[in-house]
């Protein structure tokens, strides 16, 4: 997984106001939801509704909620949309799956497989279905 955008040494603080900021946006009705780094719920609106999953939707069925457990992968407005190896390492991160899985988490960690990431896929051991993460030794959430 990518590392948080604050590299050792360098002064941690409250993110300036101004800064980009995580929404999860989606719309009423709709399944799928994207990941937008944006200033406002406004502009990440707009970054979402510029997405194969949200387009088409009207506007005002458009949803912002802020999703501050990823402010720290905020580099630029960007939309994060699981087409890509990095927003699917993120996403999965945050606990998020993929629309067309089978909502089976691994039994340890909690995260879901993606399709793409070869580590996140589970695999039966010893009654239990773990991700490859956790079948490494050491592996998983809460060492
Ligand atoms: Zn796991």
């Amino acid at each position: 997984m990518s590392a948080p955008s604050n590299p050792p040494g360098v002064r941690r603080g409250p993110r300036p106001r101004t800064g980009p900021r995580a929404f999860r946006v989606g719309a009423a009705g709709a399944e799928a939801s994207v990941l937008v780094f944006a200033r406002g719920p406004s502009q990440a609106k707009w970054l979402g509704r510029a997405t194969e999953w949200l387009q088409g939707e009207d506007w005002i069925d458009l949803r912002a909620t802020r999703e501050p457990a990823a402010d720290g992968f905020a580099d630029g407005p960007a939309v994060l949309d699981g087409a890509d190896a990095r927003s699917q390492r993120i996403m999965r991160g945050l606990g998020w799956f993929e629309v067309d899985g089978d909502g089976t988490p691994c039994d340890r960690c909690g995260l879901y497989p993606w399709q793409a990431l070869p580590e996140s896929l589970l695999v039966e051991d010893g009654g239990l279905l773990l991700c490859a993460g956790c079948r490494a030794p050491g592996g998983g959430r809460g060492r």
